[in-house]
């Protein structure tokens, strides 16, 4: 009996994988990218690929350049989103929505600035008068999945499940329908873009393809649908994120911080092009941090010709011109 189990073990190992799909939704396939055929690594390549660019003649107003800021309100979900409930990490969250979200409003309200929110759904219902106050102060409300749950670990069904129950939340509480979203860590599956198609958004910002706004194809077929790209440069968490059980410290100092999204920022400028800012409330809402964005905004706003806008402002403007 033993025996037998053994071998059928050893014979089960031999067993040659069953060939993956064209398009796995997931990240991994399963067997070894250098025994694929040409058309299944050109199908993954060619699946979500940026098209043309959408970088205006000119932006807003003659303006020489544009900011588009952005706040990931994960708050408890980068606890959650792991299964966890643990008190003491969720805590760390919860400083997001208690302290983080208002002194980053009263900071924005200062300047005169609108920026834009992405929002879980389930912080949506955890935090609904944050979501209300965040919409009445001017600024955007966009999506940013359920529960901050890594998209490419779903079937094609739950995640469709999880972006309508997302989108339904948001209208519900912020008082009008999303018209972008950002994926969860930016974790952009193989079946999301057919998804936003589907919910009618106008734009993304999840994918890093390049530094100015373009047209996302699916499958080399052109969408409409606005990418504003990201990088985890022009994000706070990688420097400044926080997780005593894994191997996540915060590695920069605020000032080391600043100079790399100056330099981002000033690039843009002689460009003449876009400058995305990812930041998390309950990471750069704390006082030795929120200090280098009020030093970052106070430099750019004292440079003529910046038109500070949020990403839905910038998504239309750059569809009706470009
Ligand atoms: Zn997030």
């Amino acid at each position: 009996m033993r025996r037998r189990s053994s071998a059928s073990a050893i014979a089960s190992k031999r067993a040659p994988a069953p060939p993956a799909p064209l398009h796995a939704t997931g990240n991994g396939a399963g067997d070894p990218a250098w025994a694929w055929e040409e058309r299944r690594w050109r199908g993954a390549v060619n699946k979500v690929r940026a098209g043309r660019s959408l970088k205006p003649a000119r932006w807003k107003n003659g303006a020489r350049m544009c900011v588009a800021l952005s706040f990931d309100s994960d708050h408890e979900t980068s606890t959650l989103r792991e299964g966890s409930t643990s008190p003491g990490r969720l805590a760390q969250g919860e400083y997001g929505a208690r302290v983080g979200v208002p002194r980053i409003l009263e900071l924005l309200r200062r300047h005169d600035l609108r920026a834009s929110f992405f929002v879980p759904g389930v912080v949506a219902k955890l935090h609904p008068d944050e979501q209300r106050r965040v919409v009445a102060e001017g600024h955007e409300v966009a999506m940013h999945g359920w529960i901050h749950e890594g998209t490419s670990e779903l079937t094609e069904g739950v995640e469709r499940d999880l972006m309508r129950r997302a989108f339904d939340t948001l209208a519900k509480i912020a008082g009008r329908p999303p018209v972008g979203v950002r994926v969860p860590s930016w974790d952009f599956s193989a079946t999301t873009l057919p998804l936003i198609r589907e919910l009618g958004l106008l734009y993304d910002s999840s994918l890093m393809a390049d530094d100015e706004p373009y047209e996302l194809l699916d499958d080399g077929v052109a969408t409409g649908i606005v990418e504003l790209p990201v990088e985890w440069i022009k994000d706070d968490a990688p420097y400044l994120g926080m997780n005593r059980a894994t191997a996540i410290r915060p590695y920069t100092a605020p000032s080391a911080v600043l100079e790399i999204f100056r330099a981002e920022f000033e690039g843009a400028l002689a460009e003449g092009g876009l400058f995305v800012l990812t930041m998390h409330p309950h990471i750069i809402g704390h006082r030795s941090r929120i200090a280098i964005l009020e030093e970052l905004i106070r430099y750019m706003k004292g440079i003529p010709g910046v038109w500070f806008a949020t990403h839905a402002e910038v998504a239309r403007y750059c569809k009706a011109t470009a």
